[in-house]
C-alpha cells in the first residue's frame, strides 16, 4: 500500500498558534485507524477517498506549502502511513524550515511514536475516550482509553517542552485535542485526569464544534449538537484536573463551514497531475 493523500493546502481553523495568519500547510491522508461514526471526514477517513503520492511528490507538496507561507506543515491522519513516512520526514526534516505537525487520533502505539522522535516538532494529537464503550461503540477502538494514554505520555516525551516564537506561533511541544460529544461529560472528566496525569502544563483544546453529520442525524445521543451546560462541564472538568493552558471554542462554531473540500481535481492540479479524471 503507498501513501495516498486527499487534500493538500493552507487551513485556517486550527488553534491560533497552529494557523496564526497565513495558515497551517495541511495534507490530509486518506484513510484512518479509528472509525467515528460522527467523522465530518467520512468520504476520506472510511471511504478512502484521494490519491497514490510517492515520497518526492509528498516532499514536493511540503515545499509548496513553504513556500506558499505555511507555518508548518500539518499531516493530518497520518498514523496508518507510520512506516512509510519516517524516510519522507527524515528527507523533510533537512529540507523545511517550518515545523512538522502529527494530527493525529491518539490511538497509536508507544513503539510508532517514539520512531517519530526528531522527526515531528509538534503532536496534535484527539484524546478522544475515557469510556472504552463508547470508544468501542462510537468509533470500533477497543482499549482506546489506555492506548491513547500511553501513546499521549509518549508524545510528550518526544517534545517535553512547549516552544513558541515571538508571535505566539507554536514551534515545539504538544497539544491534546477532546471533542466533547453529546452526553459525553462524564467522558471528558476522565479524559481530562488523564490528561494532567501526563503533565498538568500540556496544552488541551477543549473542542465544542461537534455537530451531527448525515451518518448520525437519527442517532439517539450522536443526533443532537451540545449544550452550553454540556461544554460548560466539560470546560469546568479541564480547571478541576488541574490543567491551565488549553484553548476553548465558541459553540456556534459547530458549521460544516470547517470541514474541508475534498477535491480530487484540485489535488491533481496540484500535484501536477495533467491526465487525472475523476469518476
Ligand atoms: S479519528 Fe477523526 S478522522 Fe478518524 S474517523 Fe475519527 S473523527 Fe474521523
Amino acid at each position: 500500500m503507498g501513501i495516498r493523500i486527499a487534500r493538500v493546502g493552507l487551513h485556517h481553523f486550527e488553534e491560533p498558534c497552529i494557523s496564526g495568519k497565513r495558515g497551517s500547510g495541511t495534507v490530509f491522508f486518506s484513510g484512518c485507524n479509528l472509525k467515528c461514526l460522527f467523522c465530518q471526514n467520512h468520504v476520506i477517513s472510511h471511504e478512502g477517498k484521494g490519491l497514490e503520492v510517492s515520497a518526492r511528490e509528498l516532499l514536493d507538496c511540503m515545499s509548496r506549502l513553504e513556500d506558499m507561507g505555511a507555518h508548518n506543515i500539518n499531516l493530518v491522519t497520518p498514523s496508518n502511513y507510520t512506516n512509510l513516512l519516517i524516510p519522507v520526514l527524515e528527507q523533510a526534516k533537512s529540507r523545511l524550515k517550518i515545523p512538522i505537525v502529527w494530527n493525529s487520533s491518539g490511538y497509536e502505539t508507544v513503539t510508532n511514536i517514539k520512531k517519530l522522535k526528531g522527526l515531528v516538532d509538534i503532536y496534535l494529537p484527539d484524546f478522544k475516550y475515557s469510556d472504552d464503550n463508547m470508544a468501542f461503540e462510537y468509533s470500533c477502538a477497543k482499549g482506546y482509553f489506555e492506548v491513547a494514554k500511553k501513546a499521549i505520555a509518549q508524545m510528550r516525551e518526544n517534545a517535553p517542552d512547549d516552544v513558541f516564537d515571538n508571535d505566539g506561533m507554536m514551534l515545539s511541544g504538544v497539544i491534546v485535542r477532546h471533542l466533547v460529544l453529546p452526553e459525553g461529560v462524564d467522558n471528558a472528566r476522565g479524559v481530562m485526569r488523564a490528561i494532567a496525569d501526563i503533565d498538568k502544563d500540556i496544552y488541551v483544546s477543549v473542542m465544542g464544534q461537534y455537530f451531527p453529520t448525515t451518518a448520525v442525524a437519527d442517532h439517539q445521543i450522536l443526533g443532537r449538537r451540545l449544550t452550553e451546560d454540556e461544554y460548560d462541564a466539560a470546560t469546568d472538568a479541564f480547571f478541576n484536573a488541574g490543567l491551565h493552558n488549553g484553548f476553548s471554542q465558541e459553540l456556534d462554531s459547530a458549521t460544516e463551514e470547517y470541514v474541508p473540500d475534498f477535491d480530487l481535481k484540485e489535488l491533481a492540479e496540484f500535484l501536477g497531475k495533467v491526465n487525472f479524471v475523476d469518476n
